[in-house]
């Protein structure tokens, strides 16, 4: 088959049965930006419901620029990877202040906002601007891999020459937004990692993979991603006014700019609290998985008169949680311990 029927069949395959999504219904860049944003580490059915409530919090950039990281995190709340959200306000602000409100035109100048990498400058440049440039996430290059039969890794800078080079040759110079929207979702929905729909594929006769029986093993990784155990502590302590505190969390790490519950960090599960308080309690472990970390948190319950004095601490009342950006790992504990949180 031709490159020019491929790109052809592929683009009508599109306009049948892709997914009808908002943010394919615009050409608005701030809009295909946010939705980007959120689908880089979202599964769609999860992601649609948070655009939709950032968008309303946040309808332009400007709107998004002035407001505070908390109320930004507390809208984010429970989708995780915070550091995306953070890196969207930062490059909100960036617009406003270096490109006078307007977001860049061009792939070049979209790699110049914070958050925005390769990946997302030629979505946004694409779809918002036709600009020319292809669109490589995980299920384009999987569904590369098998059509034309590619052996290089995707995980490595030369397997990803390859198949950048590749995909930009087949990329049709007038349509590069659809093309691409298209390729993404041809390996979203047909061509998926486990089960791929091979045998109603209007791409089967001539698809390498599957002529070469290579469909399980394409496409090639080579790093094993190492998932790391951590076991957090934290102390949720309760006076008889019903008051407690949160901590800020600081420094390089997961949760950036996230409140918590006053953590203590051990190298084994091995969590107790000294009886030196009026009421103590220590949950069951809580289990949370993220894409390299196990984290195994326990809450320790602490019913004292003095709430202790801790830095870079707030103290507020158990309903005025509500209003913290917190982790989903503890918002979830919260909603499921509702009993040990009166007010909440
Ligand atoms: S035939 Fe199977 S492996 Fe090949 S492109 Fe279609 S779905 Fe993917």
């Amino acid at each position: 088959m031709t490159i020019k029927a491929f790109s052809k069949q592929l683009l009508a395959w599109y306009q049948v049965y892709h997914r009808k999504l908002p943010w394919r219904e615009t050409n608005n860049a701030y809009f295909i930006w946010v939705s980007e944003i959120i689908l880089q580490q979202t599964r769609v059915e999860q992601g649609l419901g948070y655009y939709k409530r950032f968008l309303s919090h946040f309808p332009d950039v400007q709107s998004l620029a002035d407001a505070s990281e908390d109320e930004v995190l507390h809208v984010w709340q429970g989708l995780g990877y915070y550091s995306r959200a953070r890196n969207m306000q930062f490059a909100a602000r960036q617009v406003v202040h270096d490109f006078q409100g307007m977001i860049p035109e061009t792939y070049e100048g979209l790699m110049r906002l914070k958050g925005v990498g390769s990946y997302t400058a030629a979505a946004i440049a694409s779809i918002a601007f036709g600009v020319p440039c292809a669109v490589l996430d995980g299920n384009v290059y999987r569904f590369l891999a098998r059509y034309f039969g590619i052996a290089d890794a995707t995980d490595t800078s030369k397997g990803k020459t390859v198949f950048e080079t590749l995909a930009n040759k087949i990329l049709p110079k007038a349509e590069p937004g659809a093309f691409n929207q298209a390729m993404m979702e041809f390996g979203a929905l047909v061509c998926t990692p486990l089960k791929p729909a091979c045998e109603t594929c209007i791409f089967l006769s001539t698809c390498y993979a599957y002529k070469h029986d290579l469909v399980q093993q394409l496409p090639v990784k080579i790093k094993k991603v190492q998932v790391r155990k951590r076991f957090l502590n934290f102390l949720v302590y309760q006076d008889a006014n019903g008051m407690t505190i949160l901590e800020k969390r600081t420094g390089k790490d997961i949760w950036h700019g996230l409140y918590q519950f006053p953590l203590i960090e051990s190298a084994t599960d091995d969590f107790e609290l000294e009886a030196t308080h009026h009421q103590v309690f220590v949950s069951a472990p809580q289990i949370h998985q993220l894409t390299h970390q196990t984290l195994i948190a326990r809450f320790g319950h602490i019913y004292t008169e003095k709430l202790p004095e801790k830095q870079n601490t707030v103290v507020l009342s158990i309903e005025q949680l509500k209003e913290f950006p917190l982790p989903r790992l503890i918002s979830r504990y919260i909603e499921t311990h509702s009993e040990l949180f009166p007010g909440y």
